[in-house]
């Protein structure tokens, strides 16, 4: 199969651990006989350098004519100075704008031989294999705001939430697609016994599930939610929820696994729209430079771009277990116990890439 991936690296340590994750997919295109292309974009810092924007439409049409986005990590101290209109990170929010992501995804998989690197207990953690589905673009940070002073001279401020049938809808679709292609169940998570939003939610993702017969659903009210997080966190298969929730739950669920270095993401919009896949941490410019920074986030958003884009499971699966069997031995210093075998950013791409 042919596809086209648009390659945003970024800053700092992004241009470090996309150069990992590109060695990874070439090695899945000559076992699995596929044909990668990339296409090289700038991005968040990069771009204010080469455009003076952290966005170009140039880059834009790249990105609109590939099959997939694959986005490294973007911002640092370079680009503190710069007028705050045009941010590094702003490049991040117009692309969601232009992709039109309503739906953010990430997956939590804590592997058996990192149990010891989480500040949670081993016993608790091990077999955590979860993702939390999270809409992106409704609820309370798009709703109808206002502040002022009442009548008694109290200074007051509102923020409203608010969500269609239509954008519940949409977002239980994605959830219920990632649920088939996994253990087939889906936790909603809301506020029902509070929110009249969260009764319609509730309402309309039962509606949703009749037609995926197969899927498991069942509700939790969120502040359960956070509690089984950490108490039992391999309960869970897909974890639905809106905006707000989604934001808190997916920071909670990322911390089980120890480090930011090894967390994927996907951002998607509707079905044909180009999906972004990229780590959850930002550019470390702490690490930059050092060759030290763990490119598994980086290779676990390319495996999660085959899986969901490209609809390539087995190759997919291949770069996960590729990961599983490295760092049985050889661990970056962010997630190094003792025992292991300490590697540099390129070594355990090296590695990861051997064992495909
Ligand atoms: P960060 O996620 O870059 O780093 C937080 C900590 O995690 C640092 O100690 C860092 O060394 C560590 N870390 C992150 N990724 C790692 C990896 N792959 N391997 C090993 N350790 C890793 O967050 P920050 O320091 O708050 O932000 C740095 C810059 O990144 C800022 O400019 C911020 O705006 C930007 N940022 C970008 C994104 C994005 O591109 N999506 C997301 C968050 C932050």
């Amino acid at each position: 199969m042919k596809k086209i991936i648009s390659v945003g690296a970024g800053d700092y340590i992004g241009q470090e651990v996309m150069l990992e994750a590109i060695k990874v997919l070439n090695k899945i295109a000559k076992k699995f006989n596929h044909e990668f292309e990339f296409e090289n974009v700038f991005v968040g810092g990069a771009s204010i350098d080469e455009f003076g924007v952290p966005l170009h439409k140039s880059q834009m049409e790249i990105i609109n004519n590939s099959d997939a986005l694959l986005f490294g990590s973007i911002g640092g101290p370079k680009w503190d100075n710069v007028d705050s209109n045009i941010r590094p990170e702003k490049g991040i929010l117009e692309l969601r704008k232009n992709l039109g992501t309503f739906a953010n995804l990430r997956p939590v998989k804590i592997f058996d031989d990192l149990v010891e690197a989480s500040t949670i207990k081993k016993d608790i953690v091990k077999g955590t294999d979860l993702v939390v589905v999270r809409e992106l673009t409704g609820g309370i940070y798009f709703g109808k705001r206002e502040t002022g002073v009442d009548q008694i001279g109290q200074r007051y401020a509102i923020d409203s939430m608010k969500y269609t049938e239509k954008e519940i809808k949409r977002i239980a679709r994605v959830a219920f697609e990632v649920a088939n292609k996994r253990r087939k169940k889906i936790c909603s998570v809301d506020k029902e016994n509070v929110l009249d939003v969260s009764k319609l939610w509730r309402k309309v993702v039962e509606e949703v599930s009749v037609e995926y017969p197969d899927v498991e659903l069942s509700h939790m009210y969120v502040d359960n939610a956070a509690m089984q997080l950490i108490l039992n966190p391999s309960q869970f298969d897909v974890i639905l929820t809106g905006n707000m929730f989604g934001d808190i739950l997916s920071d909670t669920a990322s911390v089980l696994g120890g480090s930011l270095g090894m967390l994927a993401s996907a951002s998607m919009g509707e079905k044909g729209n180009v999906a972004m896949y990229e780590p959850s941490g930002g550019s470390a410019p702490d690490i930059a430079g050092k060759g030290i920074a763990n490119p598994i986030a980086q290779i676990l958003s390319a495996s999660m771009m085959l899986d969901i884009s490209f609809d390539m499971k087995e190759e997919s699966e291949a770069i996960i277990d590729a990961i599983d069997a490295t760092i049985k031995t050889y661990r970056t210093p962010d997630i190094y116990t003792e025992g292991a075998i300490k590697v540099t950013t390129k070594q355990m791409g090296d590695f990861i890439s051997k064992n495909i």
